[in-house]
C-alpha cells in the first residue's frame, strides 16, 4: 500500500486519509469557533498537543509528562468553559441531513394547527410564541415551564394564548403532535434590533432559541399582529398565513418526505 516515501518515511493512501480527516475535522471546529473566545484556547490546546508529540519523538520524558498532565487539564477545562459553544456544534450535527434522516418527527401534522391559530390570534393582535422542535430536545427549556403533555389543537393555542389566560406569558414548546409545555423562558438573543426595527423580548426569546436549537419559532405580534418566523437565527418578519404555512412544510419536512416527494414529481411528470 506504499504511494512514495519521504527520506525514512513511507506514506500510503491510509495515511494521507487519515491526515485528510483530521485536517478537516480541526478546519470545521476552527471554523464554528471562529471569532469566540474558545477559538483562541483552542488553538493554545493544538500548540501544546503539536509540543507533546515533538517531546515524544524526540524522548524528553520529563517535559513530555508535563504536556500530557496539561494536555488532560486543558480537556476538561475546554468542556466546561465552552458549553454553550460545544451545545451549538452538537446542534449544527443534528442539524445535518444524514443525521436527521433517522430522527423522524411526525411535527408536519401539527403545521396546520399552528397555522390556523396564528392567523386568528394575529387578527385579535393577541401574542403567541411557538417553538416547533425539529431534531434535538428541548428539556432543559421545557422545564422552566409548566409541562402540559397535552395533544395540540387550534383552539388550545388559541386559548393558551388569550392574554386572560394564566398560561399566556412566554412561549409554548410542540413537539411532533403534542405541546409539551407552556410558559417556558427562552434564551433571548443578542440580536436587539433588525436594521431599525428593534426587536422586543417575544421577538428575541424566539430568535435566540433558534440559535441556539434545531427548532422553528413562530411568533405573533400582539403590538402590530404581524406574524413572524426564526429559524437558525434567522427572522423572517410579515409572513401571511399561506406564506406561514408553506414556509413551515419546507423547513420542518424530514429528508425522507422531501426524496419521496421528489420521486413522486418524476413519476407525474413521466407518467
Ligand atoms: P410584541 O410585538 O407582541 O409586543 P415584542 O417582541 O415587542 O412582542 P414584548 O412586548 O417585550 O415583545 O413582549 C413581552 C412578552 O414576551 C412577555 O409578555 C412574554 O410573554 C414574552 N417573553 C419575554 N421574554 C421572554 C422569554 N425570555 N422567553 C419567552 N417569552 C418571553
Ligand atoms: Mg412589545
Amino acid at each position: 500500500m506504499e504511494l512514495f516515501r519521504i527520506g525514512f518515511l513511507s506514506v500510503s493512501i491510509i495515511d494521507l486519509l487519515d491526515v485528510a480527516l483530521v485536517s478537516f475535522i480541526f478546519y470545521r471546529l476552527y471554523m464554528v469557533m471562529r471569532g469566540t473566545v474558545a477559538a483562541q484556547i483552542f488553538v493554545g490546546l493544538v500548540l501544546i498537543m503539536g509540543f507533546s508529540f515533538v517531546a515524544q519523538a524526540i524522548n524528553f520524558k520529563a517535559m513530555n509528562w508535563i504536556l500530557r498532565t496539561l494536555t488532560d487539564i486543558w480537556v476538561i477545562a475546554f468542556i466546561v468553559l465552552f458549553q454553550p459553544e460545544l451545545r451549538r456544534l452538537l446542534v449544527l450535527i443534528g442539524r445535518n441531513r444524514v443525521v436527521r434522516l433517522f430522527l423522524r418527527l411526525d411535527v408536519e401534522e401539527s403545521i396546520e394547527d399552528i397555522v390556523t391559530a396564528a392567523t386568528e390570534l394575529a387578527r385579535k393582535h393577541h401574542g403567541m410564541l411557538v417553538v416547533i422542535v425539529r431534531s434535538t430536545g428541548l428539556r432543559v427549556f421545557v422545564e422552566t415551564g409548566l409541562q402540559l403533555q397535552a395533544r395540540i389543537s387550534k383552539a388550545l393555542l388559541v386559548s393558551i394564548f388569550n392574554p386572560r389566560s394564566p398560561l399566556h406569558d412566554g412561549a409554548v414548546i410542540v413537539r411532533d403532535r403534542v405541546i409539551e409545555s407552556a410558559r417556558v423562558t427562552l434564551p433571548l438573543s443578542q440580536t436587539s434590533n433588525i436594521g431599525d426595527y428593534i426587536l422586543g423580548m417575544r421577538h428575541r426569546a424566539g430568535l435566540g432559541i433558534s440559535e441556539q436549537a434545531d427548532v422553528v419559532a413562530v411568533i405573533v405580534s400582539e403590538e402590530t399582529g404581524r406574524i413572524s418566523l426564526a429559524d437558525n437565527g434567522v427572522l423572517i418578519r410579515g409572513l401571511s398565513t399561506s406564506e406561514l404555512r408553506s414556509e413551515l412544510h419546507t423547513r420542518l419536512a424530514t429528508p425522507a418526505d422531501k426524496s419521496a416527494k421528489s420521486i413522486w414529481k418524476v413519476l407525474r411528470a413521466h407518467g
